[in-house]
């Protein structure tokens, strides 16, 4: 449930956390730092500046003015220490999990992660890290998947399609006891519905091209941390990998993060809405939306969740990709793309990226449609999918 002075506190944080006019001529937004490097007066003073690059700002790679800023208003929001910009949601999750693992681990999986995340964590193989997948998002089964060698429990909450929640301090609690990190992808919610590492996570990623950006128009990503993790993480994964935030990236995310509590409660309401004219559509067998008390995590969601961001799924009556092609071709409002999070409408059925045997086998019907309700008037969107599913 929302709380009213979390979210005022993250209101402050969006609009003015990090920033200091006094340093950038009281300019009323901060200058986007476009310059590669920075130069010192005597070789000295930049021999010290490069044995601290995570304080100083020596080079594009390392620490700049105004991916800073963004980095610190998003450690502030997730109540982290520190938090690193990244140029993908992909190159953050790929940072957190080479930092947390070596040759001989095993990873637990917890139930549906985005799906190029599962590709990822199966590619490690290659370095010698195995994983399994917890079939379900109980804390028992997640408890009794836990082997010898397991040192990251990773979660999404929630889950990728299926939108069913974890219990974080559950599994937060069940990791430190086993002495195993854990990691979540906290993109669907964003810090303003979601604090995990309030719960005691170890780290939060996002990709920053969904709501944090807001507006279709960047591509970042984010990991949020402990100051003693990230010290390890900016030498190895952030430096050596080099996946970094651009500027010109920092100042649109700078200007999407600005906005984003109105725009979440304004996702949150339209959602909601549509949620509850496709539970009620005959044509429709199911909908997954958390912020429906028909979901069967609804109270979980009450204890963790501050609100419902725009991402749903249901499934058709129908269960066939057909009806699903029907359907989505002929949505006017909702277009027809993939990510979500930004002001548009979008509508996609995870059977282009699978087939149906495979869908199946992850538990999912091919009559599945994925909405990312936008911030459209939502009559005009609840119109339309109810003419495109006559
Ligand atoms: C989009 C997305 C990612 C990948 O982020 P990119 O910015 O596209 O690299 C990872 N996790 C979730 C939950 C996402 O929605």
């Amino acid at each position: 449930m929302l709380l009213q002075d979390q979210y005022d506190e993250d209101k402050r944080i969006c609009l003015y956390e990090g920033e200091d006019p006094e340093r950038f001529l009281e300019a009323v937004i901060p200058p986007t730092f476009g310059n590669s490097l920075f130069l010192y007066p005597t070789l000295d003073e930049l021999g010290q500046a490069v044995a601290d690059e995570r304080k100083s700002y020596v080079y594009w790679r390392g620490t700049n003015p105004t991916v800073e800023i963004a980095e610190k208003k998003l450690a502030a929001l997730e109540r982290g220490e520190r938090c690193k910009c990244f140029a993908s949601g992909a190159a953050a999750i790929s940072a957190a999990l080479h930092n947390s693992l070596q040759s001989g681990d095993h990873i637990l999986c917890v139930s549906h992660v985005y799906q190029q995340t599962m590709d990822l964590i199966t590619y490690l193989q290659k370095f010698g890290i195995t994983h399994s997948v917890v079939p379900s998002v109980d804390i028992a089964d997640i408890a009794s998947a836990i082997q010898p060698g397991t040192k990251v429990i990773y979660v999404e909450s929630p889950t990728d399609l299926q939108l069913r929640l974890v219990d974080l301090q559950g599994v937060a609690d069940l990791a430190k006891s086993r002495g195993i990190r854990t990691i979540i992808d906290n993109t669907w919610a964003t810090p303003l519905f979601q604090k995990p590492l309030l719960y005691g996570f170890d780290i939060v990623v996002h990709s920053a091209s969904k709501y944090l950006g807001g507006h279709s128009d960047l591509v970042g990503g984010a990991v949020i941390t402990s100051a003693a993790v990230m010290k390890e993480l900016f030498e190895k994964e952030y430096l050596l990998y080099g996946g970094i935030m651009a500027p010109a990236v920092a100042s649109l995310l700078l200007r999407g993060l600005r906005t984003l509590p109105l725009r979440m409660k304004a996702h949150e309401e339209n959602a909601l809405q549509v949620a509850r004219f496709l539970s009620s559509h005959g044509a429709v067998a199911q909908v997954q939306y958390p912020g429906l008390p028909s979901h069967p995590d609804y109270e979980l969601g009450l204890r963790q969740l501050h609100g419902y961001s725009g991402l749903l799924t249901f499934t058709l009556q129908e269960e066939s990709y057909e009806a699903v092609q029907q359907v989505i071709d002929k949505l006017q409002v909702f277009r027809i793309g993939l990510s979500y999070g930004s002001f548009e409408s979008l509508a996609l059925s995870p059977n282009y990226g699978y087939n149906e045997e495979q869908l199946r086998q992850q538990g999912f019907s091919p009559g599945l449609i994925r909405l990312a309700v936008g911030l459209e008037p939502v009559q005009e969107l609840i119109a339309d999918l109810e003419q495109a599913l006559q």
